[in-house]
């Protein structure tokens, strides 16, 4: 529906050969193990997917987040779970936008060529949940340091990654004119304090997503690793979340067509009552509904990555995108395991840990309802509600 340049259909289809090393059977065994997909990871980084973002100029492709979209919606249409590494994706707009040149001189060239992992977001909070203003974890000022106090919630991948972009707050709350100051951005490198006063603890889910705890306890980092401006964090990372929820969109986009794709398949070859079950209305509608649903998705995940590009900023667009997306996914998710019937429950079809995977997309890395609310306050002017 969409038309596309030749170069992404370029990309489109080196991602498909990758992924295509990367069959179910792998999959399967990583989910039944709880196992961190390290094989795909390395092949994505090797063949320069996870550096896609990154300038020519530090040794990445110095692509637009259009592409990078591409990328991680055909990683999920593969049957492939993108999550192992879409952060270094998304993460990487805040150092790209706010890093100084040290920074980006120190990090970009060596996450390019995989020697440094940016995976770990930590943003969450336990007792905060998505009121992210009102999180606990400080960083206080001593001398050439910062020592960070407190705890993070649901920071995926921090186990497999090298560096964690982290928020905490450097002025207490009531300090501050208005809450959204005072908070501020650090890039932590991980391998000098794991175990130094960073704690990190897995928490097991109902997919397989290298999620974890982690614990903040005196934990010393230079001063170098503030981003940008002490307090102005908040801000940084808004840029950075729009990046996400286009890419997580696109992510949903590569789901709903897997499913679609998995449930076409599957109604065409299956016979009950002596004929394919989906010459039945009844199973070919339902199909044919979540691919309606997916292609007006995509058209706003595609809409709200161009805006980004030519570098609006596209709050509601991308916001739009991130609940049409996931609400399509999910939808394709339920009708795939119905039109399977009862071998939609079966691991060897794949169906039932991809609807495990994709269910997490209403929920994070916004839910729905935070969604809702923002475009009625910011985009149809109704009262603030919270
Ligand atoms: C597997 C997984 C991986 C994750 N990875 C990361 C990560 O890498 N880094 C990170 O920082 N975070 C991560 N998250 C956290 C994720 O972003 C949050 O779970 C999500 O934003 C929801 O926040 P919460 O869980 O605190 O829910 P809560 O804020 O407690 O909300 C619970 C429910 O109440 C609803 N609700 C709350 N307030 C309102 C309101 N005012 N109006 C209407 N409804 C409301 C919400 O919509 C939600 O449905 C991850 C979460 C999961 C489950």
């Amino acid at each position: 529906m969409i038309t596309e340049s030749e170069d992404i259909s370029e990309i489109r289809r080196a991602v498909q050969a990758l992924c295509a090393e990367f069959p179910g059977a792998y999959w399967r065994e990583k989910d039944s193990e709880r196992a961190y997909p390290a094989e795909f990871v390395d092949a994505l980084t090797k063949a320069g997917f996870l550096a896609a973002l990154i300038p020519e100029a530090y040794g990445g492709s110095g692509l637009k987040l259009d592409a990078a979209a591409v990328i991680m919606e055909e990683i999920q249409a593969a049957g492939c779970n993108g999550a192992s590494a879409h952060a270094q994706m998304y993460i990487m707009n805040t150092l790209l936008k706010y890093g100084s040149e040290e920074q980006k001189q120190e990090y970009l060239p060596r996450i390019a060529t995989g020697e440094l992992r940016l995976q770990a977001f930590g943003v969450s909070e336990p007792t905060s949940g998505t009121d992210t203003l009102s999180l606990r974890t400080v960083a206080v000022r001593d001398g050439d340091e910062y020592v960070i106090n407190g705890q993070k919630i649901w920071t995926s991948r921090a186990e497999y990654s090298d560096l964690m972009m982290l928020l905490a707050r450097t002025t207490p709350r009531e300090d501050v004119a208005s809450k959204t100051e005072g908070l501020s951005i650090f890039l932590v490198d991980m391998r000098k304090v794991v175990g130094n006063g960073m704690t990190i603890k897995p928490i097991r889910t109902m997919m397989n997503h290298s999620t974890t705890e982690v614990f903040f306890d005196d934990m010393r980092i230079p001063a170098s690793a503030l981003i940008g401006e002490e307090g102005k964090g908040f801000r940084y990372i808004l840029s950075g979340m729009n990046a996400e929820r286009i890419l997580i969109a696109a992510e949903c986009i590569g789901d709903a067509k897997w499913f679609i794709k998995k449930a076409s398949d599957y109604a065409s070859e299956r016979n009950v009552f002596g004929r394919a079950i989906g010459q039945n209305q009844g199973v070919q509608f339902p199909i044919a509904r979540c691919y309606a649903q997916m292609c007006a998705a995509e058209l706003m995940v595609h809409h709200s990555a161009q805006v980004f590009d030519a570098g609006g900023n596209p709050g509601a667009e991308a916001n739009m995108a991130k609940l049409l997306a996931s609400e399509a996914s999910w939808a394709a998710a339920d009708m795939c395991v119905q039109t399977h019937g009862g071998f939609g429950f079966a691991e060897e079809y794949d169906v039932e840990r991809k609807f495990r995977e994709a269910r997490l997309y209403t929920v994070a890395p916004i839910s729905t309802n935070l969604i809702l609310s923002y475009l009625a306050e910011h985009v149809l002017g109704l009262p603030r509600s919270y």
